[in-house]
């Protein structure tokens, strides 16, 4: 019983002293929430008066003091690069990043966003070296290879822009055919500007292998078929078209026109696309047809045939090349009709972009305004 009493008075001091340290640490803690939240509010009021650097310095010191606020800075940055505000977004990346203490499960994530910082603030080799140093983590790595290859055609890289797209062809296991075979088409066309046509047909050829509905690896094939005066080859090649995308027909009424020209006659040609208008009636070759027709029977069977056509499938190009026709007969001077529709065509250009409606005069592979291939057509 003495013994007790014994203990419990030596014991006593001691849970006391175990209370006040407890105690202490809680009343610390709840300061340091406190100041945090205090902190966190501050930094978004400032975000709200639209004091963003004021805004971001708050929210770096809050990510030295609790790694919470990971996401949250995170989500900052994106809004900040949203904006443009590029330099802020970088600023913010670069301060999670310089903290030793950064949890490893951030790492890749916040790379991979400071790589598009730098994307998009041109600094394309930086972006790169991310996105490579990204590519070890399996998380990210789809998300890096994407936008490696976004760099690298911004850089006109193609040779590492297909070394990484049939690497993330594997990896993702998406169809990343049509893409891919752009990029050949666009080797192949450096090397045809650089008089190496034999290397050009050879990478045309690899574009048809990886994607066979590849338009414009015809095109090339055909014209370089063309340029070393093989025509029925040439003409081979451009009949693929019809199959492939048929929307893509209007592209080629010149390089036809050659063929034909060299081969079975301008008036085979006229057969061929007529058939061809019956058989795809949503694309238009009736100014492309009336032109040859008045080339090869003359006015009045253009006329006839513009007439007949203009009735079942009115457009501004066909109503345009009647009035040009029956021009010659007309009397009427005053009559302001053809001025009318050429401002209605000038005013539409001739091409554009399935996906993003950007419109343009020139066919571009490559939309520049929404980035994606071959999505720019003939209206
Ligand atoms: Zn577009």
């Amino acid at each position: 019983m003495e013994n007790y009493w014994q203990w419990a008075l030596l014991l006593l001091p001691l849970a006391f002293l175990a209370g006040w340290l407890l105690s202490k640490r809680r009343s610390r803690r709840l300061r340091r929430q406190l100041r945090f939240s205090n902190d966190y509010f501050q930094g978004l009021n400032y975000l709200l008066n639209d004091e963003q650097d004021k805004a971001l310095d708050v929210f770096i010191k809050l990510v030295e003091m609790d790694w919470d606020t990971v996401d949250t800075s995170l989500a900052l940055a994106a809004i900040f690069r949203r904006k443009g505000e590029i330099d802020k977004s970088i600023k913010l990346h670069q301060s999670l990043l310089a903290r030793p203490s950064l949890p490893a499960e951030y790492k890749s994530r916040v790379l991979l966003e400071l790589g598009r910082d730098y994307q998009l603030a041109g600094w394309l080799d930086r972006a790169e070296g991310l996105f490579n140093d990204v590519l070890k983590d399996e998380l990210y790595a789809q998300d890096a290879l994407r936008h490696l290859i976004e760099v690298y055609q911004q850089e006109q890289e193609w040779q590492d822009a297909i070394k990484v797209a049939e690497q993330f062809q594997k990896q993702a296991d998406s169809d990343f055919a049509a893409m891919v075979a752009q990029f050949y088409c666009e080797l192949s066309e450096q090397r045809h500007q650089q008089g190496d046509n034999k290397e050009a047909e050879s990478l045309a050829t690899q574009a048809l292998s990886k994607d066979e509905s590849c338009v414009r690896a015809s095109i090339i094939l055909a014209r370089l078929a063309m340029q070393a005066g093989k025509y029925k080859k040439a003409l081979r090649f451009l009949k693929q078209v019809e199959v492939q995308n048929a929307g893509f027909l209007p592209v080629i009424i010149n390089d036809l026109y050659l063929c034909y020209q060299h081969g079975s006659g301008v008036q085979d040609l006229i057969q061929y696309l007529q058939q061809l208008e019956q058989h795809y009636p949503e694309v238009n070759l009736c100014a492309p047809i009336s032109e040859l027709i008045l080339q090869e029977q003359g006015e009045s069977v253009a006329l006839d045939y513009l007439t007949s056509s203009m009735l079942k499938k009115p457009d501004l190009k066909g109503i345009q090349k009647m009035l040009q026709l029956q021009g010659s007969k007309a009397v009427c001077e005053d009559n302001q009709l053809p001025e009318v529709i050429d401002q209605m065509l000038q005013s539409q250009p001739e091409y554009q972009c399935s996906k993003c409606g950007y419109s343009a005069n020139t066919l571009f592979w490559l939309c520049p305004s929404c980035h994606s291939w071959a999505s720019m057509k003939p209206r």
